[in-house]
């Protein structure tokens, strides 16, 4: 499916469900957290990975 891509790369849609879960992709985009995601508190790296980034 094109254009899927983009919402993978979220850390919410990453961690969602255990079966989608990569905890060493997790680990590596999230091991310096600079951003918070306001809609479910996860942290990660970039604000790329964060579907409402806010800075920590
Ligand atoms: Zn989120």
């Amino acid at each position: 499916m094109a254009g899927a891509a983009a919402h993978e790369n979220k850390m919410c849609a990453m961690t969602c469900c255990p079966c989608n879960l990569d905890v060493e992709k997790v680990k590596s985009l999230s091991n310096d957290p600079k951003f918070i995601c306001e809609s479910c508190g996860r942290v990660a790296n970039q604000a790329e990975n964060l579907c409402r980034p806010e800075a920590l």
